[in-house]
C-alpha cells in the first residue's frame, strides 16, 4: 500500500472509532489468522453483579460489605465496582463511607488485599489466597464449584487469614460476542479465550459464545506467553483486551486491540483502540486492513 492508501486507512478507521496507531498497525491487522481474546469486560459485559454471597462467619452482611468494599474500594476491577456497588445498597445514606484501607495492593488477575481496621483483608480468586497460605474449606469448595457451574465467578474473602466468605458474580456476556466469533470463524480466523478467571466459568461462557479453545487461571505474563506460543507454532495474533492484565499480552500480540472502555494502561499498550467499545470493530478493523492491503500494491 501507498502511504497515502494507510492514511486514508488510517482515516477511515478513525471515522468509525478505530482508533490505529500507524501505519505498522494497520497492515499486520490483515495477516492475522488467529484472535485471542481476555473474557472480562472484552467477551462479557464486563459489568458484574453480585448475585449470592455466602458467609462463613458470624458477622452480619453489612458488617462484612464493609470491610470488603473499604478493600475493593480501590480497585478499578469490574469485580471490586460490583462489590462496592452491592456494599452501598447495603447502608442507608446516600454517600457511603467506608474505613479506611491502609497497605493496600492490587495483585493484578488475583484480587486485592488491604488492611482495614486492625484486620486484614484479602478479595479474589483461590491462587491469590493459596499465596498467602490462606485454607480453603471444603464447604467454601462446593459454593465456589456451584457458582462456576452457573457460569458464575466465586470471589473469596479472606479476613485475618480465614475464609470468611464467598461472593458469587455474574458477568454474561455481550450480545455480539457470539456473532463476532462466527464471523471471525467464516473469515478463517481461529478464536481464542485467555482469561484470569476461573476454568469452570470459563468454559461455561466459552461455550456461550463458540469458543472452543480456553485458556484458564492465566496470571498478566502467561497471557503474553499464550500469544507468543501461537505465534511460535505460526499464528499471526491479535490480542484484544480492556484491562492492566492484558496489557503485556497486547504488547506481544502481531496486534494489540484495547477496548475504549477498558484502563488507560490497555489502550496506552494496544496497537488499536476500539473506541466504541464494540467487539465488531475488531472486524471493522482486520477488514480495512485487508482492504487498505490488498487493493492497492
Ligand atoms: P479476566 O482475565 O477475566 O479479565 P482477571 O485476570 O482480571 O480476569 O482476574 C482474574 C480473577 O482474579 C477474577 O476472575 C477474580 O476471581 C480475581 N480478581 C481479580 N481482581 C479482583 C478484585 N479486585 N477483586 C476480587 N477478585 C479479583
Ligand atoms: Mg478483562
Amino acid at each position: 500500500a501507498t502511504p497515502t492508501a494507510v492514511m486514508v486507512g488510517t482515516g477511515v478507521g478513525a471515522s468509525q472509532g478505530v482508533l490505529i496507531k500507524g501505519g505498522q498497525a494497520l497492515e499486520n491487522a490483515h495477516k492475522v489468522n488467529c484472535v485471542v481474546f481476555d473474557k472480562t469486560g472484552t467477551l462479557t459485559i464486563g459489568k458484574p453483579l453480585v448475585v449470592n454471597t455466602k458467609l462463613l462467619t458470624n458477622m452480619v452482611l453489612r458488617e462484612f460489605y464493609d470491610l470488603v468494599a473499604a478493600a475493593e474500594v480501590n480497585s478499578e476491577h469490574p469485580v471490586a465496582k460490583a462489590i462496592v456497588e452491592y456494599a452501598k445498597k447495603l447502608r442507608d445514606e446516600e454517600r457511603p463511607t467506608w474505613p479506611e484501607a491502609k497497605e493496600f495492593l492490587s495483585i493484578a488477575g488475583h484480587g486485592v488485599k488491604a488492611s482495614v481496621g486492625n484486620k486484614e483483608i484479602i478479595v479474589g480468586n483461590k491462587s491469590l489466597l493459596a499465596d498467602h497460605n490462606v485454607a480453603v474449606p471444603v464447604d467454601a469448595e462446593e459454593i465456589l464449584a456451584e457458582a462456576e457451574a452457573m457460569a458464575q465467578t466465586g470471589i473469596l474473602v479472606s479476613i485475618d487469614r480465614q475464609v470468611a466468605g464467598v461472593i458469587a458474580v455474574s458477568d454474561p456476556p455481550k450480545p455480539s460476542s457470539q456473532e463476532v466469533i462466527s464471523i471471525l470463524k467464516s473469515m478463517n480466523i481461529r478464536s481464542i479465550m485467555v482469561t484470569g478467571d476461573n476454568w469452570g466459568t470459563a468454559n461455561s461462557i466459552a461455550k456461550e459464545v463458540g469458543i472452543e479453545t480456553v485458556i484458564a487461571e492465566a496470571k498478566p505474563e502467561q497471557k503474553a506467553e499464550r500469544v507468543k506460543d501461537l505465534q511460535a507454532s505460526g499464528y499471526r495474533v491479535a490480542m484484544v483486551g480492556d484491562g492492566i492484565n492484558d496489557s503485556p499480552a497486547l504488547v506481544a500480540a502481531d496486534v494489540g486491540m484495547a477496548i475504549g472502555a477498558g484502563t488507560d494502561i490497555a489502550i496506552e499498550a494496544a496497537d488499536i483502540v476500539l473506541m466504541k467499545s464494540n467487539l465488531e470493530d475488531v472486524i471493522i478493523a482486520i477488514d480495512l486492513s485487508r482492504k487498505t492491503f490488498y487493493r492497492i500494491r
